[in-house]
C-alpha cells in the first residue's frame, strides 16, 4: 500500500519506518528541513531503538523517503497519516494548528479518495474538524472527491516503540459508519493485517470513543503514579517502605504490577500534557475530572521530593558540594528531555549553589539544549553543570549521587565502587533502583522514595 506519513517525530518515524519494513511504500513528510535533510542523509533525529536499523534498510530498498514537499505527499499516500505534535498551550489545552495545517494542506492537494488517520493526540471532536477543514478546502479548490477521517490514536512507549508497533496490545480505530468509513477500515485492516493476525488486535468503534480512549489510557498510567508516589510520601512520615508495599499489592490480579514505581514524577511528551488537555475538555463540556487535576497537582510536587531530599540532607546550602546526577532523559531508552523531572532538579542544585556533574547514555545532547533553554537567563549557573561519559566518571569525588532515571547501567551501582569514588558515599534514589539493605550493610547511605525506615 502507499501511504504518507505527515510528521517525522517520534510517532511519524516510528509508524512510517515500521509500515516500510511490512513492505509497504512510504512517504515521510516533515516541515522542519533541517530534519529531513538529516534523514535523507542517513541520520537519525531521535534514539529509540532498533530504528535506526529499519530506517536504513527500508530507505536502502527504496519503500521509504523524506520530504518537505507537501503536494507530492498527499499526491503520494492512499492513506495519510497526521502524526504531528499536540504540544498544550498556556491554558493547558492542546496546540491543534500543526494538525489543521496538514488538514488543509490534503484538501487542498488530494486529487481521490483519501484515508486521513489521525495518529497524533487530540481532544475529541477534532476528527469531525479535520474533516470539516479538508472539505473546505475541496470546495475552495472546486473539487468533488470523497475521504474519510479515521482515528488511529497511538499507544506507542518511547523505548520500546518499534516492539510496540510490530506487536501492539490493540489497535484502536474510530471510523464513521459511512461508505467512505467502512472503505477507510477495511483499507486500515489491510494495512495493520501483518501485525494483527486473526484481527484480534483491532478494537473498532466510533471516532468520538477512539479519540477519548487515547486520553483515558493516559490518564489512568498518570493515575497510578501519582497514587503511588503519593503513598510514598506518606511511608516516609509513617516509616514504611513503599517498595515492600507496591509488592503487596500488586500481587492482587485486580491491581498488578504495572505502574505502581514511586519515583521522581512522570514526565515526557504526553502524560503531563494528556492529562491537562483532558482536565481541559472536561471544564470546556461544563464538567470536571477532580481526581486526575489531583494527579497533575501532585505530579508537580513529587518533581520536587528528590531535591527537598538533598537539601534537607545538607541543610540547605549545596555551595563548595559536587552532586553527581545520573540520568537526565525522562525515562530510559530514549533521548526524550521533555518535560523529564532531570531538568527542575538539576536547576534546584544548580541553585542551591552546587556543582552539577551530569550522565546520560544517549540524552546528553538533548539535555544540553533542555538545560541551556531553562537555564537561560543564569549563564553562571550553566557554568557550574558539566556532563561525562560514563557514570563511574561522574561518582568522582562528590558528595552525593542523585539518580534520577532508572537506566539499566546504573542497577550495578555496588557499595564499593561508591566508596572508591565519593568524596562521600551518599545516594539519593529517585527511582528505587538499588537495594538499600545491602548498601547499608556496607556502609553506604541510601535514600529512597518512601523508604525512611531505611534511610
Ligand atoms: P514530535 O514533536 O516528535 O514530532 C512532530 C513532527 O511533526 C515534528 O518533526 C514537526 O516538525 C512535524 N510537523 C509539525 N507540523 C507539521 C506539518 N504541518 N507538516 C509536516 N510536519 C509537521 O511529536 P511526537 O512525539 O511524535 O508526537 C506526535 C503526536 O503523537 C502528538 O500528538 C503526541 O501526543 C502523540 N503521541 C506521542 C507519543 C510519544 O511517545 N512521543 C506516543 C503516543 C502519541
Amino acid at each position: 500500500m502507499k501511504v504518507t506519513i505527515v510528521g517525522t517525530g517520534y510517532v511519524g518515524l516510528v509508524t512510517g519506518a515500521c509500515l516500510a519494513e511490512l513492505g509497504n511504500d512510504v512517504f515521510c513528510l516533515d516541515s522542519d528541513a533541517d530534519k529531513v535533510a538529516l534523514l535523507q542523509a542517513g541520520g537519525m533525529p531521535i534514539y529509540e531503538p532498533g530504528l535506526q536499523e529499519i530506517v536504513q534498510r527500508n530507505v536502502e530498498e527504496g519503500r521509504l523517503l523524506f520530504s518537505s514537499d507537501v503536494k507530492a505527499s498527499v499526491a503520494f499516500g492512499d492513506v495519510q497519516f497526521i502524526a504531528v505534535g499536540t504540544p498544550p498551550r498556556d491554558d493547558g489545552s492542546a496546540d491543534l494548528s500543526c494538525v489543521f495545517d496538514a488538514a488543509r494542506a490534503i484538501g487542498r492537494h488530494m486529487d481521490r479518495f483519501r484515508v486521513v488517520v489521525q495518529k497524533s493526540t487530540v481532544p475529541v471532536g477534532t476528527a469531525e474538524q479535520v474533516a470539516r477543514l479538508v472539505r473546505a478546502e475541496l470546495q475552495a479548490h472546486g473539487k468533488d472527491l470523497d475521504f474519510s477521517v479515521v482515528s488511529n490514536p497511538e499507544f506507542l512507549k518511547e523505548g520500546a516503540a518499534v516492539q510496540d508497533f510490530m506487536a501492539p496490545d490493540r489497535i484502536v480505530v474510530g471510523a464513521d459508519d459511512d461508505l467512505p468509513g467502512r472503505r477507510a477500515l477495511a483499507l486500515l485492516r489491510q494495512l495493520y493485517a501483518p501485525v494483527n493476525r486473526n484481527q484480534e488486535r483491532l478494537r473498532v468503534m466510533d471516532v468520538r470513543s477512539a479519540e477519548l480512549t487515547k486520553y483515558a489510557a493516559n490518564a489512568m498510567l498518570a493515575t497510578r503514579i501519582s497514587f503511588m508516589n503519593e503513598l510514598a510520601n506518606l511511608a516516609d512520615c509513617l516509616g514504611a517502605d513503599i517498595e515492600l508495599v507496591r509488592q503487596g499489592i500488586g500481587s492482587d490480579p485486580r491491581i498488578g504490577y504495572s505502574f505502581l514505581q514511586a519515583g521522581a514524577g512522570y514526565g515526557g511528551s504526553c502524560f503531563p500534557k494528556d492529562v491537562d488537555a483532558l482536565c481541559r475538555t472536561a471544564q470546556s463540556s461544563g464538567t470536571r475530572l477532580a481526581v486526575l487535576e489531583a494527579v497533575q497537582s501532585a505530579n508537580l510536587r513529587q518533581k520536587q521530593v528528590l531535591l527537598d531530599k538533598v537539601l534537607a540532607h545538607f541543610g540547605g546550602d549545596l555551595r563548595g558540594r559536587t552532586i553527581a546526577v545520573l540520568g537526565l532523559a525522562f525515562k530510559p531508552d530514549t533521548d526524550d528531555m521533555r518535560e523529564a523531572p532531570s531538568r527542575a532538579l538539576v536547576a534546584g542544585l544548580l541553585r542551591a549553589g552546587a556543582r552539577v556533574v551530569a550522565h546520560d547514555p544517549v540524552a546528553r545532547e538533548q539535555a544540553q539544549r533542555a538545560l541551556e533553554h531553562d537555564l537561560a537567563g543564569e549563564p553562571q549557573l550553566l557554568a557550574q553543570l558539566g556532563y561525562v561519559e560514563r557514570p563511574t566518571s561522574a561518582l568522582e569525588g562528590a558528595d552525593a549521587v542523585v539518580i534520577v532515571t532508572e537506566w539499566r547501567h546504573y542497577r550495578t551501582l555496588s557499595a564499593s565502587l561508591l566508596k572508591r569514588s565519593m568524596r562521600t558515599p551518599l545516594v539519593f534514589d529517585g527511582r528505587n533502583l538499588l537495594d538499600p539493605h545491602q548498601l547499608a550493610s556496607q556502609g553506604v547511605a541510601c535514600v529512597g522514595i518512601g523508604r525512611s525506615n531505611l534511610s
